[in-house]
């Protein structure tokens, strides 16, 4: 597959041509055309494989087809991580694209202060990246004024396994729930315990399961 077969637009295809990444890997070729085509999906992937522009090139995608955040806007994107290392990696790789095609990102983490984050969300975001018990410290920060999730209709839990290990499955179940029913939802995680299922069922509509 070419990256022109996975549909990503011009000028996300010149930042890719930048990096030299001349082809999708294995994981990219089947999960990108498929959460382009709108569907729910289980990524069985590990780090290294590519996962996180698997999930970045439909969401940037779907965001662009949005309309424009107006003033008051919560993001249109949220994706979920277990770590504030892997916010920050995720969110390095989704600025690197942001700034050619006019889309900001925020990472909220916990394990550090809050109020630049808010600052930083105060001055808009189409994508935020978070880990869950910050980001649930965020929505009830200043009365719920700071942010909300009302515009979100693209949805990513990375390391899904490893959150779940982490205890963190109530915070990632009361964000889920606070987020309309139409949104889109993307799961990656390198293992599928049985414990998993559950969840899966509840936040994901049919889901493709794409391993590789
Ligand atoms: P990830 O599994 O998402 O952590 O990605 C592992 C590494 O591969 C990161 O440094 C990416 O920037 C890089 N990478 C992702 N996609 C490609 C690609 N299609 N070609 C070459 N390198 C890539």
């Amino acid at each position: 597959k070419t990256w022109a077969q996975c549909g990503v637009s011009k000028k996300v295809f010149d930042v890719l041509k930048k990096l030299n990444y001349e082809k999708p890997t294995p994981i990219q070729a089947q999960a990108i055309p498929a959460i382009m085509s709108g569907r729910d999906i289980i990524g069985i992937a590990k780090t290294g494989s590519g996962k996180t522009l698997a999930f970045l090139l439909p969401l940037f995608r779907h965001v662009i087809d949005q309309p424009p955040l107006e003033e008051g806007d919560g993001p249109l994107a949220l994706i979920m991580a277990p770590t504030r290392e892997l916010c920050l990696q995720i969110g390095k790789e989704s600025k690197k694209f942001g700034k050619s095609i006019g889309l900001n990102t925020v990472c909220v983490y916990g394990g550090t202060g809050i109020s630049e984050q808010i600052a930083e969300l105060k001055r808009g975001a189409e994508i935020i990246v978070c880990t869950p018990g910050r980001m649930i410290e965020i929505l009830a920060a200043n009365n719920g004024r700071v942010t909300n999730l009302r515009r979100v209709t693209y949805i990513v839990l990375d390391e899904a396994d490893r959150m779940f290990d982490m205890g963190f499955e109530p915070q990632v179940m009361r964000i889920m729930d606070n987020t309309r029913p139409d949104r889109q939802t993307v799961l990656f995680s390198a293992t599928f315990p049985r414990q998993m299922e559950a969840l899966a069922r509840h936040i994901l509509h049919t889901p493709l399961e794409i391993t590789v």
